[in-house]
């Protein structure tokens, strides 16, 4: 049969595009990474001929026997990777576990506690437009005005106030870890279930460098393309009191048909993630976290008004904060957009420019890290992001440019795929 790129040339010539925009720019954004070769031959397989609703050995169609095999090594990886009573590795994406999650744990109507999404909270935590906010009550709980950190006696007095039945923890933009002991207790103070939400930092936490919610969580969701590195999609944990609800409100509550292409390529992560290699990967994302967080301290770059959230991170990110500074953060994008660096502006907590324009900028290192980025070739990108946020307007983007082209080409990322077929 024909390939892609003789069969639609269009969408062929569109990828094409979008693997040498992966190769030549620095990709950033804090949510994304670069799956390896496994992972990409397991997604793009023909298990995605396959309906199989149900769950192993309990299928709803014929000939399954190939993929119960899949959905029980990946259910056995996710479990022993962090160490869970139980998985489901169905959900199709973040927000498809999280929705799941919340139907198991609580009814319409009932109250959700989570971190608000103007101070780093996942749309499915409860925002106004999201089934999360229009299904449940919502209470939120913020960062201090002072420290810029989530405060612990502070939730505690909102989850008295507000008396919720689900209390979650976990981010989309904060630098640092989160006390889950703590929640823990105030769970059990107000008699709520205790939800975290891993997305971000699950890959941290199955190298051992970020503490773990499992075991102090009844319910950990994550994504799994984050740190973590596989497929888009996402993934249940929890304690096996759960197993029956959860299964449920995933099949036949949220989703149809699994996708099986997918749960190979979430299997296949879950073995890179329990690696060395791995654990060695997720410390160079740290380290490198750490050098932008100081770098983007620097005298230089702090007289520009720039300066990070908390004043540095335990994490992969750092949150960069505008609001002195003369670029916005729809400025600081674009401008890093134009020197070949990838990352997406972000409101920062108390923000007073506007949503769509915001004071702040997300950047993580998780797909530099990937691509082989060590602590010399993230000192080079803190020192271009910093020369170029300090400079603002009057930055030399040529020049910066051309140091983005010099780490490209150092690290090249996905040698040799054409030769695999994808192209023509
Ligand atoms: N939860 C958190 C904390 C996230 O940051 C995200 C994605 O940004 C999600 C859930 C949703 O994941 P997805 O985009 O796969 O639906």
């Amino acid at each position: 049969s024909q390939s892609l790129a003789d069969l639609d040339p269009d969408v062929a010539a569109a990828m094409n595009g979008e693997l040498s925009r992966q190769r030549d720019t620095l990709e950033m954004i804090a949510s994304e990474n670069f799956v390896p070769r496994a992972v990409l031959q397991a997604q793009g397989s023909v298990l995605t001929n396959k309906y199989a609703e149900g769950y192993p050995g309990r299928r709803y169609y014929g000939g399954c026997e190939h993929v119960d095999v899949i959905e029980d090594i990946a259910r056995d990886r996710a479990k022993a990777l962090f160490g869970a009573d139980f998985a489901n590795v169905q959900p199709h994406a973040g927000a498809q576990a999280n929705a799941a999650v919340l139907q198991a744990l609580m009814e319409p109507g009932e109250t959700l506690l989570g971190l608000d999404l103007a101070h780093g909270g996942h749309l499915t935590h409860g925002m106004r437009l999201n089934f999360s906010g229009k299904l449940y009550e919502n209470a939120f709980y913020g960062v201090s005005k002072e420290d810029f950190r989530v405060d612990m006696d502070e939730v505690r007095k909102i989850a008295l106030d507000t008396r919720p039945k689900v209390i979650v923890a976990g981010w989309s933009a904060y630098p640092r870890t989160l006390d889950f002991a703590a929640f823990r207790e105030i769970a059990d103070e107000v008699g709520a279930h205790l939800w975290v939400d891993m997305a971000h930092f699950a890959g941290l936490v199955a190298a051992g460098l970020h503490p773990s919610p499992v075991p102090h969580a009844d319910v950990v969701s994550t994504t799994v393309h984050k740190t973590l590195g596989g497929p888009r999609s996402g993934m249940i944990l929890a304690k096996q009191e759960w197993a029956k609800k959860l299964n449920s409100a995933v099949f036949p509550g949220q989703q149809g048909g699994p996708l099986m292409h997918v749960i190979a390529a979430k299997a296949v992560a879950l073995k890179i993630a329990a690696s060395e290699e791995f654990a060695e990967r997720q410390r160079r994302t740290l380290s490198g976290a750490k050098i932008l967080a100081e770098r983007l301290t620097a005298d230089d770059v702090t007289k520009a008004g720039v300066s990070v959230l908390t004043g540095g991170t335990d994490v992969h990110l750092v949150l960069v904060d505008l609001r002195n500074s003369d670029l916005d953060g729809q400025q600081a994008e674009d401008l890093l957009h134009e020197v070949g660096i990838t990352v997406n502006r972000n409101a920062v907590p108390f923000d007073p420019r506007p949503p769509m324009v915001t004071s702040g900028l997300r950047i993580g290192t998780p797909a530099l890290a990937t691509r082989g980025f060590g602590d010399a070739e993230f000192t080079e990108v803190a020192d271009i992001i910093g020369t170029a946020l300090a400079a603002g307007k009057g930055a030399d983007v040529s020049a910066l440019r051309a140091r983005v082209s010099k780490l490209a080409l150092d690290l090249p990322l996905y040698e040799g795929l054409e030769d695999w077929g994808l192209m023509s």
